[in-house]
Order: C-alpha cells, then sequence, then structure tokens
C-alpha cells in the first residue's frame, strides 16, 4: 500500500451511522474506531499476544526472549500448518497442563470441520476468548439496524443447534465452537435485547438430539409466524434442511398446533416443559399450514408462511454459494444476508453492508480479534520451505484486487497458522480492508460443514475400487460433483470402468456397496453429516459409457485447453460438462446404508 493512500484513508474516516440507540451509537463506534487505526490496533494486539505468552514453551523455543515487536516476531516465528502443531496439540488434549502455547489454562477444544488424518481438528481455546467473540457477536445487529428499520417490533426464527461433545484423553472438552458458544453464559445468561429476540426457546435449541431440537424449533416458529422479521441457519445448508424438514414433518407440526398438544417424540424434560407453555391450540393456523404445505408447490414457502420476513439471514458466499438459488426458489427472492465471517480459531469480521447483494458480500476483519497476516496465493507456487520463508503483508498493507491465505496469530496460542482460506482485498472501510471470501484451498466437495479434498477422494475411490478386483474391473477414470438440488445433497461420484471379463462384470449389488466403501473412507465431518446431523444424502455413483472421458477432454480441448497439460477435473460444476457425463450414464448406484460415525475420535 502506498504510504499517500494510507493516509488519505485515514484523513476522512467514514463514520457508520445515525445509529438508532444509544447501545448501537457505542457498537458502531467502536467499530469506527477499529477501523481508523487498523494498523496501531494489529500493534497492541499482537504485543499484547506475545508479552502475554512470552512464557510459553512454543514462544521460547524460538528464542522470542519476550520481546513483542513486529520485526522479531516476523523473523523468528515460522509459518506453521495444523500438522506442524499437533504434537504440542496433542500434548494438551493428553494432560499436559504447562504453558505450551497459551500461559492461559486452555478451557477446551473447538472441533473444527477441517480435518487432518481424517478427524477433525482441535483448536484450543481459552475462556477469556468467549468475551472476544461475543463482542463481535454484539457489533452484527448495531450494523444491521442501519439498514432494515423496525426489527425490534418482532422476531428472529434461527435455526441453531448443538452438535456431539467429546472428552479428551485428559478430560478437556471437545465441541464445535457454536455448540461451546450456546452452551456458554454469554449465550444462556444474554440481557435481554428488543433486537435479538429469537422464535426458538434455549431449550430446543440446546436439545442436542437434532429431531426434538428441529421439530420444537419450527413448531415455534410456525406458531410465531406473524411475529418473524427475519429467518435463517448459519449456513444455507442447515436453512434448507429446515425446509425439508417441514417438508416431511408439517402433518404431525399442525396436528400438535391444531390440539394443543406436543408430539410424542418430544421426551427431553426441560424441552417438554417450556413447551407446554408455548402450544395452545389453534385451529385456524393448523389449517392455514395444511393448506399451504399440501400443495406441490413450494415455491416462495417462506413468504407465504412468514409473510413478514424482511431477510434471510445466512451464509450464502463460499461453498455455500452453490444453495443461493434453491433460497431464491424457497423464498421468493427474499434478501440473502452474510453477516459474519468466523472460525473455530478465531472470529475475524465482519459485513458493513449486510443488505449487499450475495455476489457482493465483503467482510471486514477486525483488527482487535488477532493478529492477521496475508500470503500473497499464487495458485501455480510451490509449497514454501523453512530456508526461504514467504514475505507475508499485514492487514492494513494489503492491496485492493489481490489475493491473499489468511494466516493468524491468536490470544489461545495460534502464531502464524495457516487457517487455509484464500480471499480477494475488494476495497477499504477506513484503513481496514475489505474481502471477499473466494475459497478454502483443497477443497473439491462440500455439502454442508463437510471439505473432502482430492486426496481423500482418491482414498475412497482406491478403497472401493478393491470391490472391483475379483470382477477383474477397474475405474480408469473419475470425477465428482456436489449436487445440491436434492435436500439434503449429496455427492455424485462419475465412474468409467474397464471390465476385462464382462461375462463376469461387477453386479448392481456390489456398485451400491462401492458406494458404501467411499463414504466410509471419508473423513468423520462428512460421516457425522451422513449419520447424526443428517445433512447429506447417500452417495451416488453413476457408471458411465466407455469413451466418456476421452469426450470430455475433447470438450475441453475445443474451448481451449492445451491437450498437452490436459487433465481430468475431479469435480466438476460446469453445466454443459454434467449433461454430456449425464447422457453417457449406463447405470446409477446408491449407498445401500449409513457409514460408520461416532462422536468419539479415532485419534
Ligand atoms: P470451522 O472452523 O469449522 O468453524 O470452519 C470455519 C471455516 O468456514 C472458515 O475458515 C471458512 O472456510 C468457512 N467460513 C466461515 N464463515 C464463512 C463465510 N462467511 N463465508 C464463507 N466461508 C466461511
Amino acid at each position: 500500500m502506498a504510504v499517500g493512500e494510507s493516509q488519505s484513508r485515514v484523513a476522512s474516516p467514514i463514520r457508520l451511522g445515525p445509529a438508532v440507540c444509544e447501545k448501537d451509537a457505542k457498537a458502531l463506534q467502536f467499530i469506527d474506531e477499529m477501523t481508523t487505526n487498523t494498523d496501531s490496533v494489529q500493534e497492541r494486539v499482537l504485543g499484547e499476544i506475545l508479552s502475554q505468552n512470552a512464557e510459553t514453551e512454543y514462544l521460547r523455543r524460538y528464542q522470542l526472549d519476550g520481546v513483542t515487536d513486529r520485526d522479531s516476531f516476523k523473523s523468528k516465528i515460522p509459518v506453521v500448518s495444523y500438522e506442524d502443531l499437533q504434537p504440542y496439540i496433542q500434548r494438551i488434549a493428553n494432560g499436559d497442563r504447562s504453558p505450551i502455547l497459551s500461559s492461559r489454562p486452555i478451557s477446551e477444544f473447538l472441533t473444527s470441520s477441517g480435518t487432518s488424518a481424517g478427524e477433525r481438528k482441535l483448536m484450543p481455546t481459552i475462556y477469556e476468548e468467549w468475551d472476544r467473540r461475543s463482542k463481535l457477536y454484539s457489533l452484527l445487529m448495531p450494523v444491521m439496524n442501519l439498514y432494515v428499520p423496525g426489527l425490534d417490533k418482532g422476531k428472529g426464527l434461527y435455526f441453531l443447534f448443538v452438535k456431539a461433545e467429546t472428552k479428551t484423553p485428559s478430560g478437556l472438552l471437545a465441541r464445535p465452537v457454536l455448540t461451546g458458544y450456546y452452551k456458554s453464559d454469554h449465550f444462556k445468561t444474554r440481557p435481554y435485547d428488543p433486537y435479538t429476540v429469537y422464535t426458538s426457546p434455549d431449550e430446543a435449541i440446546l436439545c442436542a438430539d437434532s429431531f426434538q431440537s428441529l421439530y420444537t424449533q419450527m413448531l415455534c416458529g410456525l406458531l410465531m409466524r406473524e411475529e418473524v422479521l427475519r429467518l435463517g441457519a448459519v449456513f444455507a445448508s442447515g436453512l434448507l434442511r429446515a425446509i425439508r424438514f417441514l417438508q416431511l414433518n408439517w402433518k404431525e407440526l399442525a396436528h400438535d398446533i391444531s390440539t394443543g398438544t406436543l408430539n410424542p417424540k418430544i421426551t427431553d424434560p426441560s424441552l417438554k416443559e417450556c413447551m407446554s407453555k408455548i402450544v395452545k391450540p389453534n385451529p385456524e393456523l393448523a389449517e392455514f399450514i395444511t393448506k399451504e404445505c399440501s400443495g406441490e408447490n413450494w415455491e416462495g414457502i417462506i413468504t407465504r408462511i412468514w409473510p413478514n420476513t424482511k431477510y434471510l439471514d445466512v451464509i450464502v458466499t463460499g461453498a455455500m454459494a452453490q444453495y443461493r438459488p434453491t433460497l431464491d426458489y424457497y423464498s421468493a427472492g427474499l434478501p440473502q444476508s452474510c453477516t459474519m465471517y468466523a472460525s473455530s480459531e478465531c472470529y475475524f469480521g465482519l459485513n458493513l453492508k449486510p443488505m449487499c447483494k450475495p455476489s457482493e458480500v465483503s467482510y471486514t476483519i477486525m483488527p482487535n480479534m488477532g493478529y492477521f497476516e496475508f500470503l500473497p496465493h499464487d495458485p501455480n507456487a510451490q509449497a514454501f520451505s523453512r530456508d526461504s520463508p514467504p514475505r507475508l503483508v499485514d492487514l492494513a498493507d494489503v492491496e485492493v484486487g489481490k489475493e491473499y491465505e489468511l494466516i493468524i496469530t491468536t490470544y489461545a496460542g495460534l502464531c502464524r497458522y495457516r487457517v487455509g482460506d484464500i480471499l480477494q482485498v475488494t476495497g477499504f472501510h477506513n484503513s481496514a480492508p475489505q474481502f471477499r471470501f473466494i475459497r478454502r484451498k483443497n477443497v473439491l466437495l462440500s455439502i454442508d460443514s463437510d471439505k473432502t479434498d482430492e486426496s481423500e477422494l482418491q482414498k475412497a475411490i482406491d478403497n472401493a475400487s478393491e470391490l472391483l478386483k475379483e470382477f477383474n474391473t477397474s475405474v480408469v477414470e473419475y470425477t465428482s460433483y456436489a449436487d445440491t438440488k436434492s435436500i439434503p445433497g449429496h455427492y455424485v461420484i462419475y465412474w468409467e470402468l474397464l471390465v476385462k471379463d464382462p461375462a463376469n462384470s461387477p453386479t448392481e449389488e456390489v456398485l451400491n456397496q462401492c458406494c458404501l466403501v467411499m463414504e466410509e473412507s471419508m473423513n468423520s465431518v462428512y460421516r457425522q453429516g451422513r449419520v447424526a446431523d443428517n445433512s447429506i444424502g447417500p452417495l451416488e455413483i453413476r457408471v458411465v459409457k466407455n469413451g466418456t472421458f476421452e469426450e470430455l477432454m475433447d470438450y475441453a480441448i475445443s474451448r481451449g485447453a492445451s491437450i498437452n497439460q490436459y487433465k481430468v477435473p475431479r469435480c466438476v460444476s460446469f453445466n454443459p460438462i454434467m449433461e454430456l457425463l449425464d447422457s453417457r450414464k449406463v447405470s446409477v448406484h446408491f449407498s445401500p446404508a449409513l457409514p460408520h460415525w461416532t462422536p468419539r475420535r479415532s485419534c
């Protein structure tokens, strides 16, 4: 960034506002302060992290000797990935309470949807981190109130869930970040705020049984349908899962509404008690639900049932962009608002224009959340070595238009850690850069929070191919596709087979079994989505005619690909290619059962 550019950004700061109330004014002022002083806040944050953690084994190992300046930090501390930190993390998980990564006690592990060796990554966190994260949450409504008036006059219907939690060998909790947040006092004892009144009672959100949780959240949403002003879930896939749930369960829901009774499948005692105070007979409403839901046409169902909804609050950026058209269909084109960008490792920032089009969403990273550096992203670059470390750019110095990989240093002890997200700078708010989420590195397929990379897919193909050996058959080519037209979405794998002995070709049953073997080979986040969350449908194999992949190559070359460099794409999403593949389909197979999954970790 040119110096003059930086000064002009600070010279005439943009102030957010006017705020609708005093509380909002304070939040907006905080955003103004953070975004006008990006670099100095970053310097302070790094200083705080390094002095707080000066005596940790990790920083001592790199001989930082208590210094807290950026230059020493950058010259001595390496850029790392999860695998580099795993030995330290494993020791913490096993009960070593010495200050390894953080001087503050590790309060729990947050289990990321990113995996390592097939298991969720364990991200250490410290208790005070919830304060920082809650602070970021508290900024979202003041920003939204600038664009959508009157949100205090009604409620939010949000489908929020807790997921399975486990303990490490030493008894530390390991659970997804939102499960940790909803179970924390920050959420459970939050003060009343007219701008964050939800239709779902906490008992429903905190019920670990996903059917009971979703059923009661939907029931409350239906009972209070006129009051609902915004509707959402964390990710688009979650909101669509709720719509599918309504398609499958509206009769039982309408029965409860009609009679004022509660479905006997709701057995959780505290949930039953709390619902008994909410459910009252309302035959007229039940009739309305029956009329709307029994029809074939579900187009615009969201606006029909919740007519006062002003927007959908749901992440539709990154891997979730594939759900935008389906959400448009069910919501008759309601605005889709992406408010926040966050991860288990650290919460990053917020969207200061939450009502913009999904394709224009940019997130402003808040410089108080951690220390952020940016690795210029070159998709063709070789992996870097310790001897020639890359030059990282500071938050205030990134350049508009360029793509970077996000590197974070957190209060909980991650130092120069590669998150794996690729971001592009779209502009600045004051001196704080704004980023478009481009993609997560190495992710080939994703339906919900699962992220399957090329090597995982290859391993799954290899394992499934074992079943074909006795039929003298092999997979000669394959590609994949995340089919999100069905709810839940599912993985589709196109196979071209070489059957050497047509008289003994693989049976229908064997090919179905191949689907299941592939699912068993996937990482635990995928299998949890299949088994516990019901957020991913059975994997499908489509066998295509011999020669199909050669045709695919011809097609790519006709569109300008170089014949020398052509590689079979391991994932496709371009319609004409899928049409070509589907037109050559000879058989279709689905996984006949669920793969194995337990909340327990295998390593
Ligand atoms: P997890 O650690 O499982 O919570 O996953 C965090 C990851 O989800 C991030 O590193 C991103 O790859 C992705 N993610 C989170 N928020 C967004 C967002 N607003 N848009 C796109 N991707 C996101």
